[in-house]
């Protein structure tokens, strides 16, 4: 039974939207909601009668390497009308101009109001160190990451990240992930206790995502961060379950009553998708689940919703891609501990619904 009191806040709140403010760990978690998402300010420079807002580390006044991936892999900007660039052909022509990779917003700009012209070190040229994608095994796969930049990571990392990629997610679903291009930068610049966001895109760049390096290695914080992303821009998911309510294409921005089951959601597919199986490092939204639910301890239900989404929650047991892992949402959602996931569960301000209830709801619409 909900009180008055709860039932009123329900109502207040759901009306307001709110943006994906990023994974927990929730036993980092404190204080209130809203951590401001660490983002680079921007320089106006004028170049050829435009002008343009291009990010800048205000201490050096230098242009941090993510955001010029970002820039570059953004193909439908920087270019003529009706124009998208082919970042396959430009990274592997050196251009006549190569500019150093260390560069104001200044120097940069004849670059990003057109990067076909000119190059800059380590980006668009030959031996671009962020784009090293011939470890992937298939070819399909190694295509379509040219359009993923991993800033800020070592090359094992990256190595690392690419690969729960593509053995996460179909050729075509990695496809639809990457098509307007996606940075995912590795960085310890994160609000208290957030492991990775999924911050959309912005400003002529390119989507991205944010995850902390210590996170990488068991896979999960990188996984749930694409489903996020593939729940946004991948056109074949048709239902409420399988897409994000998010009002906006270019970020996660969805009505605080459905936050609990974008957060269910995406954690039942990730459950699915997961190859290779070890538990996650945190236990993040079962975490906050049970602290509200003392019925069953956080590793019991991680293990139990792995078991139901993909078969198997053994060491290295193996999971779903494509219309297999789609299909397993669907028919099991229903079955899983994560449904009962409120958004009061993980956000004090956000109001008592479960994803189960607001999933019947939005049915019944
Ligand atoms: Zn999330």
């Amino acid at each position: 039974m909900k009180s008055r009191e709860q039932r009123d806040r329900s109502r207040r709140a759901r009306n307001q939207l709110r943006d994906d403010q990023g994974r927990f760990a929730s036993e980092l978690r404190s204080g209130p909601s809203g951590a401001p998402v660490v983002e680079y300010p921007t320089k106006a420079v004028r170049y050829r009668d435009r002008t343009y807002h291009i990010p800048v580390d205000k201490k050096t006044n230098r242009v941090p390497q993510a955001a010029i991936a970002a820039r570059f892999i953004a193909t439908e900007e920087g270019t003529g009308r009706n124009q998208r660039r082919n970042v396959i052909i430009d990274a592997s022509v050196d251009a006549d101009i190569i500019l150093p990779k260390d560069i104001s917003p200044e120097e940069l700009v004849p670059w990003w109001a057109n990067p076909n012209m000119l190059d800059v070190e380590g980006i668009d040229t030959k031996d671009a160190d962020l784009f090293e994608v011939y470890d992937l095994r298939k070819k399909g796969s190694q295509d379509v990451q040219r359009k993923i930049a991993v800033a800020g990571a070592t090359s094992e990392q990256q190595q690392n990240i690419r690969r729960i990629i593509e053995d996460s997610f179909t050729v075509r679903e990695q496809k639809e992930i990457a098509k307007e291009g996606l940075v995912i930068t590795i960085t310890d610049e994160m609000p208290a206790g957030v492991l990775g966001s999924t911050l959309g895109k912005r400003g002529g760049m390119a989507y991205n995502i944010r995850v902390r390096p210590d996170v990488i290695d068991d896979g999960e914080t990188i996984l749930h961060e694409l489903v996020h992303q593939s729940r946004l821009v991948d056109p074949k998911r048709d239902d409420v379950l399988l897409k994000t309510r998010s009002i906006s294409r270019d970020e996660i921005l969805v009505p605080c009553d459905q936050m609990a089951l974008e957060e269910a959601a995406t954690v039942a597919e990730t459950a699915a998708r997961k190859q290779n199986y070890k538990p996650p490092k945190t236990d993040t939204y079962y975490g906050f689940m049970g602290r509200w639910r003392k019925t069953k301890n956080p590793a019991d239900m991680i293990r139990e919703d792995r078991e139901i989404m993909a078969g198997s929650a053994d060491e290295g047991s193996s999971g779903l891609r494509g219309q297999k892992a789609i299909k397993s949402l669907i028919k099991n959602f229903d079955k899983t501990n994560i449904k009962g996931l409120s958004g009061s569960h993980f956000d004090s301000t956000l109001p008592d619904v479960t994803a189960e209830e607001t999933l019947k709801a939005l049915r019944k619409r």
